[in-house]
């Protein structure tokens, strides 16, 4: 029971009100059904092939989180599944999970993603940009989007003092979206998705609400 002893000490050092997101990427099922006989329920996939194969052998009442960059083609295959789409990272992704969520007559939420990574290779709107994109989905431009929040990654760095610096900025940056723009029916900000094993717990510290940690429960996963 070693993955479930891993969830119930992290859950130990969260506060009640931050969600932890098991991901389980590259996982076999055999673990994910581990944390779940444990009683845990969110889980997060960064493929869309893993996620569809994963969602039908494993209970419905899972809560899916697709936390991985998403191809506009594989939109459709997601929204059935996914509970919450973290990496909303580009208007084009918006626009195709608007018109399909519209097809299937049932609203999508997600958290876009903002770059806040000292890295090139992270994706991700551009913080600048978020307050002209957030006016916009708060009045409507995407009628079959729920936002509730933003997502963020953290440099890959052993310097804390940066990771915190960017986690602080994300946190200012939703803390100024929710002042600017009141809840409506497309906005409804209530998570900052930031924090996985190597940085949840200055995340937290940061205002997280929601944490995606992978390695800490089940250990590295296979090549
Ligand atoms: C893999 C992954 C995580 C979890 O990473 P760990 O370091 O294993 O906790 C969190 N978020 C995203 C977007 C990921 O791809």
């Amino acid at each position: 029971m070693r993955i479930a002893q891993n969830i119930a000490a992290i859950s130990s050092k969260l506060p009640g009100h931050v969600q932890l997101v098991a991901v389980s990427k590259h996982q076999p099922v055999l673990s994910i059904a581990e944390a779940y006989a444990a009683g845990h329920r969110h889980f997060g996939e960064n493929r869309v092939q893993e996620l569809v194969e994963k969602s039908k052998s494993l209970p419905a009442d899972i809560k899916w989180h697709m936390i991985g960059h998403l191809q506009t083609n594989k939109v459709k295959l997601v929204l059935p599944i996914a509970y919450l789409i973290h990496s909303v990272d580009r208007l084009s992704l918006l626009d195709e999970i608007n018109a399909q969520a519209a097809k299937r007559q049932k609203p999508a939420r997600v958290l876009l993603q903002v770059h806040i990574a000292n890295e090139e290779t992270k994706f991700g709107f551009e913080a600048n940009e978020m307050s002209a994109l957030v006016g916009a989905a708060a009045a409507g431009k995407w009628p079959a989007l729920m936002i509730v929040g933003l997502m963020g990654m953290a440099t890959n760095t052993e310097d804390r003092f940066q990771v915190e610096k960017e986690f602080k900025e994300l946190n200012s940056l939703y803390q100024q979206l929710k002042i600017e723009n009141a809840p409506s029916e497309w906005w409804q900000p209530t998570e900052l998705s930031m924090g996985m094993s190597s940085d949840y717990e200055t995340a937290v510290a940061c205002g997280s609400t929601c944490v995606r940690v992978g390695s800490a429960i089940f250990g590295s996963p296979l090549p």
